[in-house]
């Protein structure tokens, strides 16, 4: 017989490991890079003294890490580079979602300039991390002309693939050139992760090729069966796109996809939620987060939008002070589940930058559990931010400076509390305008109560 004592480290062992938080899930990183929209001409402008090609007729100093007006010149971008490696050289892998070229008429590029920017780019991002998988989405900015994305084969696709090669699987190649959009599943033995990229740039209301379409590329119905076949896996799946469903936060009333792509999109989730452990996007170029809700009201999803690499101040009618400092985030994430842990979020403050005759230096802007006192990035976590900046206006104004990577410093007041808080928190049209609406005449109404308040006290007031 064995003496019972031999079992007792075992024992002691088995404890351990049952007692150990995280033990059944190792914790990655990973970077998330967005919306860098290169300026070729920067440089060049700068020099003769003439606006930057992005800022169109704007006119304001061109410094020699950007300006506010402008997109980024490659000095932006290659320090953007730098800061990454040397913060976090090895990531797990690399999202980088789209919004390469600048922001400068159709007239000033074409296909071949389009695609020389994303090779460019693309070469700058495997230099950085060369061995590194890199899960790349196509932006509205990189075709040609700009945001016609077809649902079906086309020659940029084709093109991009080929620029992409090394980072796509041989099964993602041919879905990628026939809608480039493409899933993986995560390196590293005996991983349940899966990548899911999509080419949402399909649904875009300024898309006209895919306009009165039903499921342009099919990509609705992939999506549909991918988590389908990923759930009975027992997989887990982060979602990665460039433009997000739903409403910008710093104009009210202004969705991106189309209504019937809105809906259709929201309901994939609701449906799918159990297998979708995060999403990413970007084109908003500000930070911001979208939740998703069961029937029942329950959290069930978060939409992480990651702020961009370029300053460039948005021309959009009725957008006020809509520049922001460059940015670059890393998510730290369990291994096994890919819940999101925390998401560490770097800037640039350009102005000082600028000012400065040594290198810039990113710093940290915040820690997402710190900055909002929450135990990770899961949607219930992400709830518990958002009841935060609904009801103490320390959080509010956190989240509001957050949102420009501190470029503006402003106080968020009601309007803007009300655009910010519908955005994050009603990604379907209609419950949006509900929102918007109740927020607003809610405030309404307490201004005609406060003014009643104040004739009554001005009555009783000896004059
Ligand atoms: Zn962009
Ligand atoms: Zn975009």
């Amino acid at each position: 017989m064995q003496p019972v004592g031999q079992f007792v480290p075992l024992l002691l062992l088995c404890l351990l490991a049952v007692a150990l938080p995280g033990a059944d899930g190792a914790s990655g990183r990973f970077w998330h890079l967005t919306d860098l929209h290169w300026d070729p001409g920067y440089e060049a402008a700068a020099a003769a003294g003439r606006p930057c090609p992005s800022g169109g007729e704007r006119t304001g100093p061109a410094g020699p890490w950007g300006s506010y007006l402008c997109d980024s010149p490659w000095s932006l971008l290659r320090s953007a580079a730098r800061a990454m490696r040397d913060r976090l050289a090895t990531p797990d892998f690399v999202l980088w979602t789209g919004d390469d070229t600048p922001h400068v008429p159709n007239e000033q590029l074409g296909e071949e300039k389009v695609l020389h920017i994303i090779a460019n780019l693309t070469s700058l991002i495997k230099e950085t991390f060369p061995g590194t998988k890199v899960y790349a989405a196509m932006g509205n900015h990189d075709f040609h002309p700009k945001n016609q994305f077809p649902g079906k084969e086309h020659r940029i696709y084709n093109q991009t693939a080929e620029l992409w090669r090394p980072w796509l699987s041989d099964a993602s190649l041919p879905l990628f050139r026939a809608g480039a959009f493409y899933s993986e599943k995560l390196p590293g033995p005996g991983s349940r992760g899966r990548m899911v990229v999509l080419n949402t740039n399909l649904y875009y209301d300024q898309n006209d090729e895919t306009a009165g379409e039903e499921d342009p590329g099919g990509q609705f119905q992939w999506l549909e069966e991918t988590l389908t076949k990923a759930s009975r896996a027992d997989e887990k799946v982060y979602i990665v796109g460039h433009v997000p469903p739903g409403f910008f936060e710093k104009k009210r009333g202004k969705p991106w996809f189309r209504r019937g792509f809105n809906e259709r999109y929201l309901a994939i989730v609701q449906r799918h939620h159990r297998v979708i452990a995060a999403q990413f996007f970007g084109h908003h170029h500000t930070d911001s987060f979208r939740m998703f809700y069961s029937d029942t009201g329950a959290p069930i999803s978060v939409m992480f939008l990651a702020p961009g690499v370029t300053p460039w101040k948005t021309t959009l009618p009725g957008v006020s002070n809509g520049a922001n400092n460059p940015a670059i985030r890393v998510i730290d994430y369990d291994q096994d589940t890919l819940q999101v842990l925390d998401v560490v979020t770097y800037y640039l403050n350009l102005t000082r930058a600028n000012m400065m005759s040594s290198l810039p230096v990113w710093e940290e802007e915040y820690r997402l559990t710190e900055a909002f006192q929450v135990p990770d990035g899961s949607a219930s976590s992400m709830q518990t931010v958002l009841e935060r900046i609904w009801r103490d206006p320390h959080y509010l104004q956190l989240y509001y400076e957050f949102n420009s990577a501190r470029y503006d410093l402003e106080l968020c007041k009601q309007e803007c509390r009300v655009d910010h808080l519908c955005a994050i928190r009603e990604v379907d049209f209609i419950k949006y305008n509900e929102c918007v609406k109740t927020n607003s005449s809610a405030s309404a109404a307490g201004s005609v109560w406060l003014l009643v308040f104040c004739m009554f006290l001005g009555l009783l007031s000896p004059q």
